[in-house]
């Protein structure tokens, strides 16, 4: 594409593709294929040396994959990017590149209950540990790092309390100790905030949610900025060869790329998650209306929330675009077209009134996910953070009588009605 800084509208519909050069076809092709044929033994070979760009196995690459990485990492103002097969596949992709057994993850502690258990369990297993702090108070990172810390974790919009953390903040005291900070952008997508231009150093995504957009796909990609200075001595296996790919050394090979190549070449390719480039495919649909959708779930949120704040059976309501959310401020500076359309709230009666709502709502699906473009429901205590004790879902935000809700794409009286019907459902004991 010419040398011009193209809106985000723009990049949503072209960035990463040129109308296919052989067959003129102008949606990219899906490359259905688990390999592709070498031109020569020299042209094999150094393929495999990573001397030539070139394609080799599906699990490390694929052509349709490409153009959603090359999307995605323009529509973040990124370097380069890797897709994977889900979102947590792109968590574990983007915290493995970098950590071993014997470091250290600080993290915020309001995560989505699969990343918790990820961080908390899993990891702990592979003597990998991480400390969890109320990221409210941006100090408490500072105070969690230890000698042993990696990295630095948020979600630009926390799930499911919807809370936000001030980035520049946190990628000041990221900066400072010379560690990353890695943004789950999920909620917010690249069209309503972009962490880089925070001080974030490395962005995932669930692309399962509002860049598919659809509920028809699982899917993840994580994308680097360009600008972490991998040889400040925190780094050593971004600096050493690579005992696990022919001796190269990442980021003097590879400079503001190098991350994304070692994510590709040493997790990527011996893990295996590897997104289907059908599933890439469908992405790029999502992506093509990503900013329209954006701005239409934002303003049905808004409304939402403004109607559940007023409503008698309804206690409180955890929304960042409302003028009583303690994050409305960090709302104006980091969200400055809308908080996205995930909102939390409580029902009068607790978790048998949260029953009768949930049984009782007539076209808004329950179910466990979120950014559809179809209006969905589900009460965390009994589903996605169920694996948490009771104690353990506090800290992660959840409320015993707490629904989170995603607002989709239907008619706003509908939505409301069914709301409505159900609310009051939900107090006939
Ligand atoms: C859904 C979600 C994930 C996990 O993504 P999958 O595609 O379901 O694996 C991670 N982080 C956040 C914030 C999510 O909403």
């Amino acid at each position: 594409m010419a040398d011009r800084e193209y809106g985000i509208e723009t990049l949503c519909l072209h960035a990463g593709q040129l109308p296919d050069p052989v067959t003129g076809a102008r949606v990219p092709p899906i490359y259905q294929t688990a390999a592709y044929v070498f031109d020569s033994a020299d042209h094999a070979a150094s393929l495999f040396n990573l001397q030539t760009f070139g394609n080799i196995y599906t699990r490390i690459m694929n052509p349709t994959n490409a153009v959603f990485e090359q999307r995605m990492a323009a529509l973040e103002k990124g370097r380069a990017g890797v897709a994977v097969s889900s979102g947590m596949a792109a968590q574990l992709v983007a915290l493995l590149t970098i950590l071993q057994a014997g470091d250290h993850v600080v993290s915020a502690k309001t995560l989505y209950g699969g990343t918790h258990t990820q961080l908390a369990f899993n990891f702990r297993k592979l003597g990998i540990d991480a400390t969890f702090v109320d990221s409210d108070v941006p100090d408490n990172f500072a105070a969690a790092i230890t000698p042993r810390t990696k990295c630095l974790y948020v979600e630009s919009i926390g799930n499911p309390a919807s809370n936000l953390v001030d980035f520049e903040a946190v990628s000041e005291i990221a900066r400072e100790h010379g560690l990353p900070l890695i943004v789950d952008n999920t909620f917010a997508t690249p069209y309503l905030c972009r962490p880089f231009e925070f001080g974030a150093d490395i962005v995932v995504h669930s692309a399962t949610k509002f860049i598919c957009g659809h509920g028809t796909s699982i899917g993840g990609v994580l994308v680097e900025s360009g600008n972490f200075p991998w040889d400040n001595g925190n780094f050593p296996t971004m600096m050493e060869p690579s005992e696990g790919y022919h001796g190269i050394r990442f980021y003097e090979t590879f400079g503001d790329f190098g991350y994304t190549m070692k994510a590709r070449c040493e997790i990527l390719r011996t893990f295996g998650p590897t997104l289907s480039p059908f599933n890439s495919f469908l992405f790029l649909q999502g992506l093509e209306t990503l900013h329209v959708r954006m701005d239409r779930h934002v303003e049905n949120a808004k409304v939402v929330a403004e109607f559940l704040e007023n409503h008698s059976a309804v206690e409180w309501v955890s929304y960042p675009g409302l003028m009583s959310s303690p994050y409305f401020d960090l709302v104006q500076k980091y969200f400055p077209k809308g908080a996205s359309a995930i909102m939390s709230f409580g029902i009068r009666g607790g978790v048998e009134s949260c029953v009768r709502f949930i049984e009782s709502v007539q076209f808004l699906s329950h179910l466990a996910n979120l950014g559809d473009a179809k209006t969905l429901v589900v009460h965390p205590a009994s589903t996605t953070h169920r694996q948490l004790d009771e104690e353990a879902q506090k800290a992660a935000g959840v409320q015993p009588n707490m629904i989170r809700i995603s607002v989709g794409l239907e008619t706003i009286e509908d939505i409301l009605w069914d709301l409505d019907q159900a609310l009051d459902a939900s107090q006939k004991l």
